[in-house]
């Protein structure tokens, strides 16, 4: 017997390959606003056309945030989220050209996540032609600043949240295809330090120097790292000083912090601060600055029970679902679990070697992906609508 929705996929496998191909081939670096506007162009349309109330949160550093509406018949609210922007910069197609291999499509963001906002868009297609109309009601967020860690829309989740009880990332899944419930938090600090300068040679007696500070610092905040409980810190960047023949004034390290939980954000940030105080070497001085931009995201209630739905019809499609460990990679569904929603992310194709000149997604995932995807929404509020409580 044939599913609907993956007739419906598969009558449009061209079409929805060709929508990819025109995104893919737009730009949309996070610092380049006009290029990501212009993607948020094509999307906004789309749902406009499919029947949704479409608005504009105006950005000035990054591209607008879409958020479209569908309102439906009053039952439960689907919050589903992408991004529109890229790691890539300017110019990176003409290296890297969209192409495809086999079964596989390259391309800047052909999974990260364009491939993802494909998906959506044909997933809440096939479910308005297949049922008609959407017994609860859906919101489309899509978001330009992902990848920078949402400086400017990780803050609107509180109200975008408001009502929702199911949400629906659509990231890429894992390489080997699993889905995500959980992420760790995500911090980066910085920690500089000011000392004294003074001539190497002729007087270093009245120098402090910050690097030797510095150095001590990085030593014990990389000791508060717990791998085996999910705490890894890196310092990815030291500058500091100016010549070898001075005393260094000035020197500062950038530090990438990811926690399993909040029990252990809470003891790294103490433990930081604690060692940001202390004067290494006397006459310096060190402040941290940063914070944990991603909550470690755990599952709320509800959660198994949208998993449970996703696995059924990934049975029903012949789709394998597999759930993946506690991944350290973050994103939004950290800030969206943070508001209390039960949300699952990965509902995008599967790919790999993200954010890499040899990004791929792999092409039959993404029909699978969307097919799933619409039969998912068809259990929450299609023909059969379910409640959060
Ligand atoms: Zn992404």
């Amino acid at each position: 017997m044939s599913h609907p929705f993956a007739s419906y996929v598969d009558a449009r496998r061209d079409e929805i390959v060709e929508t990819l191909r025109r995104v893919v081939e737009m730009e949309s670096p996070s610092q380049e606003k006009a290029r990501v506007d212009a993607v948020i162009d094509v999307f906004q349309a789309a749902y406009r056309d499919a029947g949704f109330v479409t608005r504009r949160i105006p950005q000035t550093d990054y591209g607008d945030h879409l958020v479209a509406d569908l309102p439906g018949g009053g039952g439960p609210r689907v919050l589903l989220v992408g991004h529109a922007d890229t790691v890539y910069p300017p110019g990176t197609l003409a290296t890297m050209p969209l192409r495809r291999d086999g079964d596989r499509l390259l391309g800047p963001a052909v999974m990260d996540m364009k491939g993802g906002l494909v998906c959506m868009l044909y997933a809440i297609r096939a479910l308005l032609v297949v049922r008609g109309a959407v017994r609860g009601s859906l919101r489309v967020v899509v978001n330009s600043d992902e990848e920078p860690g949402s400086p400017s829309s990780r803050g609107l989740w509180p109200e975008l949240t408001q009502g929702v009880d199911w949400a629906l990332i659509c990231e890429p899944a894992r390489p080997d295809g699993a889905l995500v419930l959980s992420r760790k938090g995500c911090g980066i600090f910085r920690v500089r330090v000011r000392g004294q300068a003074a001539h190497a040679g002729a007087e270093p007696e009245k120098g402090a120097s910050a690097i030797r500070a510095l150095a001590r610092k990085i030593l014990d905040i990389e000791g508060l790292a717990a791998p085996s409980i999910g705490t890894t810190i890196n310092t990815g960047v030291i500058r500091g000083g100016t010549h070898p023949y001075v005393v260094p004034e000035e020197a500062e390290a950038v530090i990438d912090i990811r926690v399993s939980t909040l029990a252990e954000r809470d003891r790294v940030l103490a433990g930081m601060q604690a060692v940001a105080a202390r004067e290494d070497v006397p006459r310096t001085q060190a402040v941290l600055e940063g914070q944990f931009h991603r909550p470690p995201s755990e599952p709320v209630p509800g959660t198994e029970r949208l998993a449970v739905v996703i696995e059924e019809e990934g049975r029903a499609l012949d789709v394998p679902i597999r759930w993946a460990p506690q991944t350290g990679g973050v994103g939004d569904a950290n800030n969206i679990t943070a508001c209390g929603v039960p949300t699952v992310d990965g509902m995008g194709p599967v790919g790999g070697r993200a954010h890499s000149p040899e990004e791929y997604m792999e092409i039959p995932t993404l029909f699978q992906k969307t097919a799933l995807l619409a039969a998912v929404l068809d259990r929450l509020v299609g023909r059969e609508v379910l409640r959060r409580v």
